[in-house]
């Protein structure tokens, strides 16, 4: 039988069992991400959408064999780390995604791995904290203490306590949080009836994202 290529239509998404214990044990990632960094390797069509591939790609070329065997297991950190998990390998690029028999699934594969590697303790405070958008963004929109807090992220004291904390570069640009949060600030939306249909004119849902709502809400008001 003919294998079919991936990405020609729609991908099949196989959902991760992400309540099954198995899934997050340390024993079974090594190996598939061995097995779909292959494929990427003889592949290599993704290099120019993220930092994930060139570091594999680089992990290769400098191993010792030039394959991926030749890369060491804890340099696979190095890979998963650089995944945002925005999906445009799989959705864009991938021949190899299933109905292929390859069933390459790079973004879930690395949040995969991720999961292990928070499940293991191998997330520090500085990255939980940073991702913790709801935490730090909870001063936004608050009169005067939106203020205050932007004025004490900009300084000296406070960039090198964030530095030697949470690992952001001093002279990195850091966005300031808005005074009036996207969520209170966006109009509500004409109430249109949701039908079914080919050709429905229903709602669809836009995510603002933590980012508009938080630091940036022109960008959404704008939309
Ligand atoms: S899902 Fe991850 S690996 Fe794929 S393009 Fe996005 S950031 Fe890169
Ligand atoms: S994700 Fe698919 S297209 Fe991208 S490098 Fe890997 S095998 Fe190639």
């Amino acid at each position: 039988m003919a294998v079919r290529e991936g990405s020609l239509e729609a991908p099949t998404r196989h959902p991760i069992d992400w309540k099954s214990p198995g899934t997050t044990t340390k024993a079974r990632p090594s190996s598939e991400l061995e097995r779909i960094f292959d494929i990427c390797h003889g592949c290599r069509r993704c290099v120019a959408l993220c930092g994930a591939f060139p570091t594999l790609f680089d992990l290769v070329d400098e191993g010792k064999s030039g394959e991926v065997d030749g890369v060491e297991k804890k340099d696979y950190w190095k890979v998963v780390d650089q995944c945002y998990l925005c999906d445009l390998c799989y959705m864009t690029k991938c021949p190899y995604v299933p109905p292929h028999e390859w069933n390459v699934d790079f973004p879930h594969t690395m949040l995969r791995a991720k999961a292990i590697k928070f499940k293991n303790g191998g997330v520090d405070f500085g990255s939980k904290f940073l991702s913790s958008t709801d935490v730090h963004g909870k001063f936004a929109g608050i009169p005067i203490v939106v203020q205050a807090a932007n004025a004490v992220n900009q300084t000296r004291p406070m960039r090198a306590l964030m530095e030697s904390t949470l690992h952001v570069d001093r002279n990195a640009w850091l966005p300031s949080l808005a005074t009036r949060k996207f969520r209170s600030a966006a109009p509500k939306a004409a109430d249109l009836p949701v039908k079914n249909g080919e050709r429905t004119p229903g709602k669809v849902a836009i995510y603002a994202t933590c980012y508009i709502n938080y630091n940036e809400p022109g960008i959404g008001l704008t939309c």
